[in-house]
């Protein structure tokens, strides 16, 4: 046929011509597709390709990034295993561990990142799994994921990243040594802010045990959305180089800015763990973070090129004052390392020179 883009199967199910055809089918023995909740070819198409990037033997891909994240836990402990998180995961990936698993009866270790260099005195014998992401959430250290996958593979322990802020175009977890890497693609692989989808990949017997799991809990990615994250993909590299190139030039000059306390950007050279940073990044994507010497909520309201947004990785420019989410101290967070002065911004893709005049027009308000 020649199609160079995937059809949208929107069938929920697939019938056969024999009983004994459905039979082989449903008992997976045929490999034919049965159900679009367990496998569906138009994202069975998003699932090779972002195999193929990330360097993995096969790939999944399910309805959210927490849909990705909660299929993985569940997959790999049980009750009397043990945990062992960065302590600056993502908030409801946190949640998530804090509400359903400690209550499940996981022990659980939070670790801030920089103690993953020396995750062995961490490991006890029932450490089942090691939840990386790096650079971290709202704060942006680095982690030291190669020496986090050693410690953890000598005892025998499984380790998944989160890499949805570099994405396979910048960090390559896998070949870093660590067993699994997840994504929220509603960030930068989808990158147009129109779908949520998440992915897993690695070997193919631990993204077959994830798989299991993520069939049973539901949450499958429906294939209107898997194509157009297949049609996001194709611009991947595109963009970040974009969002990469304005997060930098923004950086610099929010560096030099009177009122900016800090500018938390894992790709400038002062930043404390930019050593690791060079070692394990191939460039930086469009997200950090600044510490403002002022009111950040003034600040924010007077942004308009910038919107105001959670979630981040789109074409659009994206600005977040840390006092507003549910993970801070004051709301019972799971982040009391979060300064109350810090604004996260994503940078998209517009001109760099019009995203600097807006962050003037903040500074102007103070
Ligand atoms: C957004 C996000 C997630 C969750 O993804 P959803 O698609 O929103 O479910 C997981 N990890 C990180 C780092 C994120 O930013």
């Amino acid at each position: 046929m020649g199609a160079i883009a995937p059809s949208i199967c929107r069938s929920s199910l697939f019938a056969f011509e024999s009983s004994a055809a459905l039979e082989a089918a449903v008992n997976g023995e045929s490999g034919e597709y049965v159900y679009s909740r367990v496998a569906n070819p138009t994202v069975r198409v998003l699932e090779e390709k972002v195999a193929r990037l990330e360097g993995g033997e096969e790939g999944l891909a399910v309805a959210s990034g927490m849909a990705a994240v909660s299929a993985v836990l569940l997959a790999f402990l049980r009750a009397g295993e043990h945990l062992v998180i960065s302590s600056a995961a993502y908030g409801p990936a946190a949640t998530f561990v804090r509400d359903v698993l400690e209550p499940l009866g996981v022990a659980v270790t939070r670790l801030p990142p920089a103690a993953f260099g020396d995750l062995g005195p961490h490991l006890r014998p029932n450490t089942r799994l090691v939840y990386l992401e790096s650079p971290a959430s709202l704060t942006f250290e680095v982690c030291d994921l190669e020496a986090a996958a050693r410690a953890a593979r000598a005892q025998g322990v499984a380790t998944v990243a989160d890499n949805s802020w570099a994405t396979p175009i910048f960090q390559r977890p896998l070949a870093l040594g660590v067993d699994l890497v997840l994504h929220s693609g509603t960030k930068y692989l989808g990158g147009h802010s129109d779908i949520l989808f998440g992915v897993v990949a690695g070997s193919r017997e631990r993204v077959a045990a994830v798989r299991r799991i993520a069939i049973l809990l539901g949450g499958c990615l429906s294939p209107e959305d898997a194509f157009l994250a297949v049609r996001g993909l194709r611009t991947l590299p595109l963009r970040m180089a974009r969002h990469g190139e304005s997060s930098m030039a923004l950086a610099r000059r929010l560096i030099a800015h009177p009122r900016v306390r800090a500018v938390l950007h894992p790709a400038l050279p002062f930043f404390p763990t930019h050593a690791l940073w060079l070692r394990q990044f191939e460039g930086a994507s469009g997200l950090f973070a600044f510490r403002l010497d002022g009111d950040p909520r003034r600040f924010c309201d007077a942004l308009c090129v910038f919107l105001l947004g959670v979630s981040w990785g789109g074409h659009e420019s994206l600005a977040l004052p840390a006092v507003v989410l549910p993970e801070v101290a004051g709301r019972g967070g799971t982040r009391p390392d979060l300064p109350a002065d810090l604004i996260r911004l994503s940078v998209g893709l517009e001109d760099p020179e019009d995203l600097w005049e807006d962050l003037e027009r903040g500074f102007a308000a103070l």
